[in-house]
Formats: structure tokens, C-alpha cells, sequence
């Protein structure tokens, strides 16, 4: 088991356990006086906080010295930088990704996100519900083998079972990639749709587990219950931490030291563990979609997750003797389960050549697919993933302003 104690709490670096950290001067004998200083190498995620510095002047913030405090606010945006993107927070383009994880609102509340009670499956069961009760009919273990295509037009689509099912309009909610790989026929792709998609970027480098812990962890920046246990956890003290899980995830395919999201909801939500139990997803980052050593994701699953238990293990000392289940979803995981082609979270990679106008390619950021009578109303489409509802709303937009078209016509 690691020992805690030799690790300082400013920036979790081997500090020997003396009084004054030799690599970033932080007093281990400090008492936490404020959300930062209480939980150095343990950040407390809070969007709102960070949606207001960001707006009040971030250069102010970015300027300031180089001092601990500074190096985990800094941290603290950046982990919203690289979420579900295979980045360091060093380079061009992930500032979009902290914005875009910002942008949201729960309850009237700017920047903040928040936990669905019964779980996520509880968003699909309402959103079924509305459905229904308009009068849609929802079928389920129905996987689609096949988009038909008549004279240039999607005309319906084949299921796996061999059925076939027929409408005047198809709207995909996969990623375009699957889209155009795998369901829609070589045949009957437009002309340069086949490069576009060899173009198209995915892969979040996103590895996932969920764990049934016997009790709550207990961190060693900040042992003992509180508020910090049921906020997001960043285990990821640094932006050079981040940085060196990149670039460690692109030459071994992850790193000994990752960058983790913990979350345990059932803190918030009692309906999801007996009691005196909890559960906890692990959000890690940086697991490379395919292996630089040609592995098979199925034989380094093992290996990753030990990585990740002992990351754990060394902010909270004990925390292995609480794990009493666990799954563990491996990018290939990922697409094998939900058809996230390369277990891209987000069915494209956010970069800004892939958003706005140009997602998920230049010409079809209407919705409106390059084949007629074919849309897309899920993450591939803008303004991209997360749970937002937002690309099937504006999908639902453009196919009824596309309608209404007709109809005066
Ligand atoms: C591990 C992980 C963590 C995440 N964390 C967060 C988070 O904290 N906050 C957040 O906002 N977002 C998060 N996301 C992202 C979020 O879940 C997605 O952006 C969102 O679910 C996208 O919704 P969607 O409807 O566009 O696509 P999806 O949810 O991917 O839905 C696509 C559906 O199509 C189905 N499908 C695939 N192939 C076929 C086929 N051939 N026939 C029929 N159906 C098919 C799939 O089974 C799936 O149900 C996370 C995602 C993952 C994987």
C-alpha cells in the first residue's frame, strides 16, 4: 500500500513528509482555510466557480504567480479542457473544451451540472415517457444492420433480424461515423463522403469503471466526510500532471499516473446503494483508443484498471479494501457495447475544425445528411456530446422548418 503521509498536500509530489514541500514550498502542517487550500491534489469541481472566474478575468488569473494555490486553480480548469478529449490542456483548441463544459445550466444554475436522481437511466425512462405519450412507439432490441437506400434516398432502414422498416425520413442518432461506415453501404455513399469519414476524428481516450464500495474512501487531503465527497474529485493536481498523462497515454497508451474523475452519487441519491454502502464511477482519462503496442484493449483491461485502483489507492489510502464490485469499460469497450466508434464518448472529437457549421463535416451542419431524406440528431452533430439534449433539439428544429418548406411550397 502507498504511504500518503510522504506526499505533500500542495502538489502531491514525493515531499518526504517534512514540514515545508521542497518542490512547491506548500506548510504540510497547513490548516485548510478555503475550497482550494482545503484540498490540494484533491480539487474540488466547481463549475460555477470556475464559469465566473472565467468571465471575471481569467488573464488575471493566468498571470499571477506561479505559486501552489494558482498551479490548482489552474488545474481545476483545465480538467474541463481535456474531459473526453485526448489532449493536454497545453494545446491549441481545448480551451473550447473547458467552455463547452461550461456552458450548461441546471435548475437556473449557470455552469453547473447536475445528477439525474435514479441514475442516468431515469433521463431516458422520461424522455420515453414524453415520447410515448405523444404517441411514439419505442422498440427496443431492434439493432439496426443497415440504412436502405433507393435511387440517392434513404428510404428505411434493415434490422439485424432481417426486418425491414420503411419512412419518408430516417434520423440517425449514432455517431456519423458509424453512420457512414458501417450501416449506410459503401455503394450508396455520395461521392467523397468515404475520405470525409476516413478524415473524421474520434476517440476520446475515455476508459470507464464503476465500483460498489463498502464504505466512503477516505482521501488523505482531506480525510473524513464532507461536502468534497459528493462533488466531482479530480485526482489531477496539476496541468503538468496532465500533460505528462498525455503525452505518456500516446507512447505506453496510458500513464502510471492518470487523470481521474470520481463521482459518487450515491451520496446524493440513496436509491442507489443500501445503506452504509455507495457507489462510484471513475471517469479516467488518457487511455489511448488503440494501443501503441498493436495490444488488444482485451488483454491490457487488467492492467489498466490496476493503474487506476492504486491512482486511487495513493490519494486515499485504503480505498482497495472498499472496492466489493467492479465493471470496467476500455475504449473498445466503449464501441463494442454502445457503438462509440473508437469509444469516442462524444461520436467525434470536438475540435474546432469538427464543431459549429462544420459538424460533423462542412455542408451538413443543418442536420441535413449529404443523403436525401437522412439526418442526424446525436452527439456527431453540433454543439457535440454531453448530456444536453441539444443536437436532437435542433435536429427536431431543422426537420420541422424543413417540413413547414415543403408544405408552402
Ligand atoms: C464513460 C462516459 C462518461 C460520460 N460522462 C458524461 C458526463 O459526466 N456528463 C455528460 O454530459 N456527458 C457525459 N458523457 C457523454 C454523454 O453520455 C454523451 O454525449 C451522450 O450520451 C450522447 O447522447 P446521444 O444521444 O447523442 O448518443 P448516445 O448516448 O451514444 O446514444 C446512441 C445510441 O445508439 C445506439 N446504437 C448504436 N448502434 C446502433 C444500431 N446499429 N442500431 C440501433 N441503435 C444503435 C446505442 O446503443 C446508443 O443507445 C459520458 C459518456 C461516457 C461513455
Amino acid at each position: 500500500m502507498t504511504d500518503a503521509s510522504k506526499y505533500c498536500l500542495g502538489c502531491m509530489e514525493e515531499s518526504g513528509g517534512i514540514a515545508v514541500c521542497p518542490h512547491c514550498g506548500y506548510p504540510q502542517d497547513r490548516k485548510p482555510d478555503s475550497v482550494l487550500h482545503l484540498t490540494p491534489g484533491l480539487i474540488l469541481h466547481n463549475r460555477y466557480l470556475a464559469g465566473r472566474v472565467l468571465g471575471d478575468g481569467m488573464p488575471k488569473y493566468l498571470n499571477s504567480p506561479d505559486t501552489p494555490l494558482f498551479k490548482k486553480g489552474q488545474a481545476l480548469f483545465a480538467f474541463d479542457s481535456i474531459v473526453g478529449t485526448w489532449a493536454s490542456p497545453e494545446m491549441p483548441g481545448t480551451g473550447y473544451v473547458l467552455l463547452h463544459h461550461l456552458f450548461g445550466e441546471v435548475n437556473g444554475r449557470k455552469g453547473a451540472w447536475g445528477h439525474a436522481l435514479g441514475g442516468m437511466g431515469a433521463i431516458t425512462q422520461a424522455m420515453a415517457a414524453a415520447a410515448s405519450e405523444a404517441g411514439a412507439r419505442i422498440r427496443l432490441e431492434a439493432p439496426v444492420q443497415r440504412v436502405l437506400v433507393d435511387s440517392g434516398r434513404a428510404v428505411g432502414v434493415r434490422l439485424e433480424s432481417g426486418e425491414e422498416l420503411h419512412a419518408p425520413l430516417i434520423v440517425a442518432n449514432v455517431g456519423p461515423k458509424l453512420l457512414f461506415t458501417r450501416l449506410v453501404a459503401r455503394e450508396d455513399l455520395p461521392e467523397g463522403l468515404e475520405r470525409r469519414m476516413a478524415q473524421y476524428r474520434t476517440g476520446s481516450a475515455s476508459f470507464r469503471m464503476n465500483l460498489a464500495l463498502s464504505g466512503l474512501p477516505r482521501f488523505a487531503a482531506h480525510p473524513g466526510p464532507g461536502p468534497h465527497l459528493a462533488s466531482g474529485i479530480i485526482l489531477a493536481p496539476s496541468i503538468d500532471w496532465m500533460d505528462r498523462a498525455y503525452t505518456d497515454s500516446r507512447t505506453h497508451g496510458w500513464s502510471r499516473a492518470p487523470v481521474l474523475e470520481l463521482l459518487i452519487p450515491s451520496l446524493l441519491d440513496d436509491s442507489l446503494a443500501p445503506p452504509g454502502a455507495h457507489v462510484m464511477s471513475v471517469f479516467a482519462q488518457h487511455f489511448a483508443p488503440t494501443l501503441p503496442d498493436g495490444r488488444p484493449w482485451e488483454a491490457a483491461r487488467v492492467a489498466a484498471v490496476e493503474t487506476i485502483l492504486e491512482t486511487i489507492e495513493r490519494f486515499a489510502p485504503g480505498f482497495r479494501t472498499l472496492v466489493v464490485g467492479q465493471l470496467a469499460l476500455s475504449p473498445a469497450d466503449l464501441e463494442e457495447r454502445f457503438g462509440l466508434v473508437d469509444g469516442d464518448i462524444f461520436h467525434g472529437q470536438m475540435g474546432l475544425d469538427q464543431l459549429w457549421a462544420a459538424r460533423p463535416f462542412p455542408g451538413a451542419g443543418d442536420h441535413r445528411m449529404p443523403l436525401n431524406g437522412l439526418w442526424l440528431c446525436g452527439s456527431g452533430a453540433h454543439p457535440g456530446g454531453g448530456v444536453t439534449g441539444l443536437p436532437g433539439r435542433n435536429a427536431a428544429r431543422a426537420i420541422l422548418k424543413a417540413r413547414r418548406r415543403a408544405l408552402d411550397a
